[in-house]
This record gives C-alpha cells, structure tokens and sequence, in this order.
C-alpha cells in the first residue's frame, strides 16, 4: 500500500498531526534524525489517517482527542477507535514530553519526585526498570494518580488518560521507536532518554494542573 499525496489543505477529518516543536535532528544522538522522520512522519501519521477514516461520519468526530480515547475506551466495538485515538494522542504527548536540552525536575515537581520514588536517582532506575519490563510494545510513563506520582506502563496504545490518571510524561517503547538507534537495547534507549531528553518543564505545567 503506498501513500497518496495529501489532498489540498491536508488530508480529510478532523484530527490533524501537529509538527513537531523542534527539529527532527534535535533529539539526536539519542534519537536519530531518520528514526524520528519515520516515527512522526509515518507512524504517528498513519494512526492519525486511521482515526480520520474510522471517525468519518460518527459524532466521535467532534470531540478533543483526549475525550474520543477517554469514550472509546469502554465500548468493545469500538476497539480500533480507541486504538487508533489513543496512538494519536500517545504520540503527540510523547513529542512534547522530550527536549533536545533535557534536564531534571525542579521546584514541587523536585519535590514530589523526592517524597515519592526517594529522589531523582531512584526514579531514574525505577523508570528504566518499567521500560525493561514491559512485555512486547507499549508505554511508560509517569503520572499523578491518587495524589502520588506513580510510574505505571501500558501495553499497546492502553493509556493512564483511559484510566483515570493524569500524565506527566511519556516515552515511547515500541521497538520503531528505538529499534534503528539502539536495536535491542531498549533500556540503554530509556536511560539516555531519561538522562539528556525529558521535558521536565512540560511534567511541571502538567503537575500544575493536578492539585
Ligand atoms: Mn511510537
């Protein structure tokens, strides 16, 4: 199957990929230039695609994004939506969750990190673990739930915004989105993500919304 040209003012549907906030040779040596063209430009696109496909005509069309997966996630036939929707929303909380400057959390989200993991360097190992861990493809993230931060892992396109927890970041651990860079060694990949591309300036605007 090949990739038509996009029709004029982009492809039909209400969902639309956003580009991306920095260049796509930014996040390297972490991720390369051609994984993040194909991951964005083609994966995160074709769940986009999808969505628009499968929400043509159907009042789910109308809504935010985060309210089509939130729906979609308890109605059995409507699996390849929420699939699909979540993909798309996954993703695009995945970019912004990086930054080609990285860093370490500060003010109460240092704090938070601290009473709750017992300090960046715990939450590090513990996030790193979770990445190893998860069995086939998926996601870690952390997340505020219950008034803690948690890191938790999902499988597939599942997603903590499905389950009631408000997410702080992201990072992606389906083998495309390390596999050219660090081919089976997806830990190596979380652990350089987590020391040289996290947005934690992102992880704090997204705490601030969680009292
Ligand atoms: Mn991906």
């Amino acid at each position: 199957m090949t990739t038509g040209s996009p029709r004029p003012g982009g492809p039909a549907g209400p969902f639309a990929l956003a580009p991306l906030r920095y260049p796509e040779d930014a996040l390297a040596p972490v991720i390369s230039s051609r994984t993040l063209k194909l991951h964005h430009g083609r994966h995160h696109r074709a769940y986009m695609d999808r969505l628009n496909e499968l929400v043509e005509d159907s009042p789910l069309g109308s809504l935010q994004l985060e309210d089509v997966v939130k729906r979609a996630a308890s109605v059995p036939e409507w699996t390849a939506i929420f699939d699909n929707a979540a993909q798309a929303w996954n993703h695009d909380f995945y970019w912004r969750s990086l930054s080609p400057r990285g860093g370490r959390p500060a003010g109460r989200l240092k704090e938070r990190i601290d009473a709750d993991f017992g300090g960046y360097a715990s939450f590090a190992a513990r996030f790193v673990e979770a990445a190893g861990a998860r069995f086939g493809s998926g996601w870690v993230w952390l997340v505020a739930h219950r008034g803690r931060l948690e890191i938790v892992s999902t499988a597939n396109a599942d997603t903590p915004i499905a389950h009631e927890m408000v997410c702080l970041l992201a990072l992606d651990v389906w083998e495309h989105a390390y596999y050219l860079d660090y081919h089976d060694r997806r830990s190596d990949h979380a652990a350089a993500v987590i020391e040289h591309r996290l947005d934690w300036g992102f992880a704090a605007e997204n705490l601030a919304g969680v009292s």
